[in-house]
């Protein structure tokens, strides 16, 4: 009888999943493991919002696995202690999981390796189960870097590669007795939990795939900037966690075919854009991948602007309506981050540092690779080729939200005043402005403006 281990990270599906496939395939029984590793809370990044949609998807994960036979083995504690024991109690060999980008992730494997190789086990690590292409499979010909450093060349090449089949769900899994397993978190045990946080878990998120190939992605072309519309799939915290699988919506998409389908490839190739500049440059987490010798702004020096920004009080209503989506569902639409990321590092000249680790502290997308290196795309220290340019949030918000409706659902105060007038709050008279109790502009425009060029030398 061989047994493998599976240890899930950031694939928590049944459905195309490489490192369940090849262990399922080369073993008569498999203990599918997941560790809740304390190192993760440690580093910052257990937060609300990511703790109960993780616990949903563990509980729909176990619930899939029962489906089948089998159960998930649950353990706190460090990845490398646990695997190893695990292996132990059940007598395998093999240690099936995904390669990870961050630094930390790579960290965890290495650690693994070197603690399951002294007992005899091997590690094997599989690619494209995270991303769609693994990071540094295409990099830029004859120019010797490791990485593409500016989109455009890399989607080109991606898309020439060629995909992996995609893994049907296992039609049964079979568990060892042996280890035993804590409780399956439970989200209602989390608090300080968004009102409006999607539920999380592989059925939840296929539901939502179907309903995006039947009746979104044809549209996305023309509507994904659309805020009010909403039109986006809102499968962003379902890639992050890995209940569903990059490979298989490239495969549908492609399939459906269209202009729509091809703007939602599009969109899922910058994901993997950004995890092979992570993986080439684990330092872009924290530290400018391009410097532009900022001096910023800092905690010390602009609390006020920060605080107004984190509350979705600077006067400023399409910046402020996305602040306030984040904080009441854990999520924001992308053109909405974009607003609000232009606005923190640019108009107000904050580092962008503080801005994403607001946003980390929130979305439940929530994810290094996506967050920082869009941070520093906006903040114009990433990879942006005008890294000047800057947002102006009143014309952006006429027009990715002409008649107000996306400032009206999440301003309260703003929502006597109609259409477009929402966007310039300041040109009422100052008898109706008391009316609406909102606040004033932080900051004018052209004194921001004017502070950036200053910073940046381009006066
Ligand atoms: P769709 O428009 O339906 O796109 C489909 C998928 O493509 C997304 O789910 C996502 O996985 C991927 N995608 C789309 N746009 C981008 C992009 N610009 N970069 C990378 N992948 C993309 N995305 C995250 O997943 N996690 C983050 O922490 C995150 N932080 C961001 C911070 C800032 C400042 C900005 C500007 C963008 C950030 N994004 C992040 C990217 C993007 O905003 C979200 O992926 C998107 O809004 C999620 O909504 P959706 O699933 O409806 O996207």
């Amino acid at each position: 009888m061989t047994v493998a281990v599976v240890l899930f990270t950031s694939n928590l599906r049944l459905h195309d999943n490489p490192p369940l496939h090849a262990a399922l395939a080369a073993a008569d029984e498999v203990v599918p493991l997941f560790v809740l590793d304390g190192h993760i809370a440690d580093l910052g990044f257990g937060v609300p919002n990511r703790r109960a949609f993780l616990a949903d998807c563990l509980g729909d994960l176990d619930a899939g696995l029962r489906d089948r036979g089998g159960r998930l083995v649950i353990r706190s504690g460090r990845p490398a202690d646990e695997v190893c024991r695990v292996a132990a109690e059940s007598g395998a060999r093999d240690v099936h999981m995904a390669a990870g980008v961050t630094t930390y992730a790579h960290l965890r494997e290495e650690r693994l390796r070197t603690a399951l190789e002294s007992q005899g086990c091997r590690l094997h690590v599989h690619d494209a189960v995270v991303t769609a292409v693994a990071p540094g499979t295409v990099t830029p010909s004859g120019s010797g870097s490791d990485h593409f450093a500016v989109f455009t060349p890399y989607f080109r090449r991606w898309s020439g590669q060629p995909l992996r089949e995609v893994f049907a769900a296992p039609r049964a899994v079979r568990v060892p007795d042996g280890p035993g397993s804590e409780a399956v978190p439970d989200r209602t045990a989390v608090t300080g939990v968004a009102e409006g946080l999607a539920t999380g878990g592989e059925d939840a998120a296929r539901k939502r795939l179907a309903g995006w190939y039947r009746d979104g992605i044809e549209e996305y072309q023309d509507r994904q900037d659309d805020l009010a519309g909403d039109s986006t799939s809102r499968l962003s915290p379902d890639l992050h966690f890995g209940t569903l699988s990059p490979v298989e919506l490239i495969h549908r998409a492609r399939a459906a075919g269209g202009p729509g389908a091809d703007a939602f490839v599009r969109q899922l190739c910058w994901r993997d854009f950004h995890h092979q500049v992570l993986a080439a440059r684990p330092a872009a987490a924290h530290a400018d991948y391009r410097t532009r010798r900022d001096h910023w702004r800092t905690e010390r020096s602009a609390a006020g602007d920060i605080a107004a920004w984190r509350e979705g009080r600077t006067g400023y209503p399409v910046v402020d309506a996305a602040m306030r989506q984040l904080r009441h569902e854990g999520w924001m639409h992308n053109r909405g981050r974009l607003l609000a990321a232009s606005f923190l590092a640019k108009t107000l000249y904050v580092d962008w540092r503080i801005g994403a680790t607001h946003f980390l502290d929130l979305l439940v997308d929530g994810d290094i690779a996506n967050n920082q290196l869009n941070w520093q795309w906006v903040a114009g220290t990433g990879t942006d080729s005008r890294p000047n340019r800057v947002l102006n949030p009143v014309i952006q918000g006429k027009r990715y939200d002409p008649d107000g409706t996306y400032v009206r659902r999440w301003v309260p105060e703003l929502r006597g005043l109609e259409g477009g007038a929402v966007h310039e709050p300041w040109k009422l008279p100052a008898s109706a402005r008391d009316e609406y109790a909102y606040p004033e502009q932080v900051v004018q425009l052209a004194d921001s403006l004017a502070r950036f060029k200053a910073a940046r030398d381009l006066t």
